[in-house]
Parts: C-alpha cells; sequence; structure tokens
C-alpha cells in the first residue's frame, strides 16, 4: 500500500489530490480510472476502484504530469506500461507500508 497524499507537489507546481466518488469521463465521454487536470492543477481517481487499482491510476495520472511538465511526450500505452511497475517498485523499496512516499 502506498499513501496517495491530498497534494503533491511537481516541480513547481503544486497538485491537488482528489479520490472522487463520481464518474470521470474523457471528452470523447468514454469513462476513465483517473484523469490529471493541467489547468486545474488536479489529479482526480475514481475512489470506487479496488486499492491496487486506485494506487496504480494515480502513479498513472503523476506520470502524464511529469510527461507534460517535461515534454517527454510519452505515449498512453508507456505510461500504462510504467506506472504498475513503478507501483511494484515504491512498494518493494517502502517495505510495503508507503512510508518513504
Ligand atoms: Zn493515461
Amino acid at each position: 500500500m502506498i499513501r496517495i497524499p491530498a497534494t503533491i507537489q511537481m516541480g513547481p507546481y503544486t497538485y491537488e489530490v482528489k479520490l472522487v466518488e463520481t464518474d470521470i469521463r474523457s471528452k470523447e465521454d468514454r469513462p476513465l480510472y483517473g484523469e490529471a487536470d493541467y489547468q486545474q492543477q488536479v489529479i482526480r481517481v475514481d475512489a470506487r476502484h479496488p486499492p491496487d487499482t486506485i494506487q496504480a491510476v494515480f502513479i498513472h495520472e503523476y506520470l502524464h504530469v511529469i510527461d507534460i511538465v517535461l515534454q517527454l511526450e510519452l505515449s498512453e500505452r508507456q505510461i500504462g506500461a510504467l506506472a504498475p511497475f513503478l507501483l511494484d517498485l515504491f512498494r518493494k523499496i517502502t517495505g510495503g507500508d508507503g512510508d518513504a512516499l
């Protein structure tokens, strides 16, 4: 388990992290697990999913913000592939309790 903070500093930007229990939809009206709102500096994660999914989605959206801030031009596929492995790494290096996060 990693701790999901209420706010997180990403470079010069402070993002609010909201765990919501309402549908999150894309501009094309597709259901989403989460989203990163760059204008409002908010990450939203649908909290109605299992904890593993919520944590992976948080990291996924975090990676989207890094991608935008650093202009890395990562693909959705690359971010989708990286997020669960970073979650696994964070759990391993923190002993699973998330103290370092
Ligand atoms: Zn994504």
